[in-house]
């Protein structure tokens, strides 16, 4: 399939975009682009050694497809790697949502944008559609084996019993057999990208998988479940600190992951001297919880997260004499016990 190459038409307009994401309105625009059905439990741990391009939200999009079709999500990935899709590129990203380089017309698209592209034959310019979400786009390619001449072959394929879903590998020579590829090492292909990348892992997900993956005892899910001990309380008097400790701190190797105590958006990841690289979340209501002193953040600044998503892990940067995360609470901006929450 063609390898999709720089914007034409619409580069100027982008590049106004992009310009204006500098400025202050850039999380408000990200928030407004990543609605909430954009919001995955996929964790950055779950695409270890895929491809820098593959988000949470493209295998979360191939998985909410799974759920609806009973395709296997890992042929979707695994087709999306070895073609390069749109990987990357400006069509697979917000607003387009296009990860599958798919020409237009399309099921569900809805709209459309010109785009150079390199055929095997040249430069050509082409019409994709575009997509309110990728679970959409997944749903576009899914489209196609409900029908003739796929949808006789597809559908004698075997299923895992527990889940209903299509067997991968059956799947794809399914596919291959009603003429989706004619390179006859087309199957052996995709097979060995589902290997190698461990792809089957989608497979197997449940609905109840892709809830939240941390639970507490209470509205939040606890922060940093794998901590070695509470080494310090909300409110206790230390020396060198005014007015009370202001959170919880939990002492947890250098690594250990931090999850968000509830869904909310992010609207700070980044560096702070005091607070070293910290993470702040807004649950809207005015309830918003901070976690200071990461050795590695995993989130940006605009992005929502699910109850128990990772955001990153605990160091001791900033102002720390520790490995440990600092957990603080606020309503309204005034600091409160996080036990009230947990
Ligand atoms: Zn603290």
């Amino acid at each position: 399939m063609a390898k999709l190459k720089r914007l034409l038409l619409w580069g100027g307009i982008l590049l106004i975009g992009g310009i204006l994401m500098l400025g202050a309105a850039a999380n408000e625009m990200m928030s407004s682009i990543l609605g909430d059905n954009q919001q995955t439990n996929i964790t950055e741990d779950m695409l270890n050694g895929l491809p820098d391009w593959i988000t949470p939200e493209m295998v979360q999009g191939a998985i909410d497809m799974m759920h609806e079709n009973g395709y296997p999500a890992s042929v979707v990935l695994g087709q999306m790697i070895l073609e390069g899709g749109a990987g990357g590129s400006e069509l697979s990203n917000p607003p387009y949502y296009n990860c599958l380089g798919q020409k237009s017309p399309s099921y569900g698209e809805n709209g459309t944008v010109t785009m150079q592209t390199e055929e095997a034959w040249g430069t050509v310019t082409a019409v994709f559609s575009t997509f309110a979400s990728y679970k959409d786009c997944m749903l576009a390619w899914a489209h196609k084996f409900t029908m003739p001449p796929y949808v006789s072959h597809v559908t004698i394929c075997p299923r895992d019993p527990a889940t209903g879903h299509y067997d991968a590998d059956s799947f794809i020579e399914a596919i291959w057999r009603a003429g989706y590829a004619t390179d006859p090492n087309y199957v052996q292909k995709v097979i060995n990208i589902m290997t190698i990348y461990n792809l089957y892992q989608f497979n197997n997900m449940t609905a109840e998988d892709l809830e939240d993956q941390v639970t507490g005892n209470g509205q939040f899910t606890h922060p940093c479940p794998d901590m070695t001990y509470q080494s310090s309380y909300f409110g206790e008097i230390r020396p060198y600190e005014q007015g009370g400790h202001k959170g919880h701190d939990y002492a947890a190797p250098v690594g250990t992951p931090t999850y968000a105590a509830d869904a909310g958006t992010v609207t700070i990841a980044g560096w702070s001297d005091s607070a070293g690289n910290w993470v702040v979340i807004d649950h809207g209501n005015g309830l918003v919880t901070k976690y200071m002193h990461h050795s590695r953040i995993v989130v940006v600044a605009g992005q929502s997260v699910r109850k128990g998503q990772k955001i990153g892990e605990v160091g001791s940067t900033g102002q720390s004499t520790g490995p440990h995360l600092h957990f603080q609470v606020e309503q309204n901006g005034i600091a409160v016990n996080p036990d009230y929450y947990l």
